[in-house]
C-alpha cells in the first residue's frame, strides 16, 4: 500500500503539515514575537547571527553577542555588539560586581585575620 499523496501546505487527516509546507517563525502555529521567553530570544539570535569577526571592544576573537540596551529580545542588528567575554562581562558590568566581592573578601579577611 502506498502513502496518500498530501497537497503543500495542507494538513492530513492527523493534523499534520504536509512535506514542503514551510513552518518556520510567524508561519507557525507556536511562533510568540516578541512574548518568547529570555532564553529563547537568546537561541533565535544565536541561530540568525553566527560570531564573525574580533571584538568590537578590543579587537581580540569575539564569542559573545551583547545586547546593547539589555533587552534580550531586542535583536535588531544594530542593538547587536560582537565582544569578547572579558568585554561583554565589563558592558554587562559584570567584572565590577566580582571586583566589589573581591575587595569585600579581602576586608573581611584582614579584620579576622587580626583580632
Ligand atoms: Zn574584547
Amino acid at each position: 500500500m502506498t502513502a496518500p499523496t498530501i497537497k503543500p501546505g495542507t494538513r492530513d487527516a492527523l493534523g499534520r503539515f504536509a512535506p514542503g509546507n514551510d513552518q518556520r517563525l510567524e508561519k507557525n502555529g507556536h511562533w510568540k514575537g516578541d512574548a518568547v521567553s529570555p532564553e529563547a530570544a537568546r537561541d533565535r539570535l544565536k541561530r540568525r547571527m553566527p560570531i564573525h569577526g574580533p571584538c568590537e571592544g578590543c579587537g581580540a576573537k569575539a564569542s559573545d553577542r551583547h545586547h546593547k540596551d539589555g533587552n534580550t529580545r531586542n535583536n535588531d542588528p544594530s542593538n547587536i555588539a560582537q565582544l569578547c567575554r572579558r568585554c561583554h562581562m565589563k558592558a554587562d558590568g559584570r567584572l565590577a560586581k566580582i571586583a566589589a566581592m573581591d575587595a569585600w573578601r579581602s576586608r573581611r579577611e584582614r579584620k579576622v585575620g587580626g583580632r
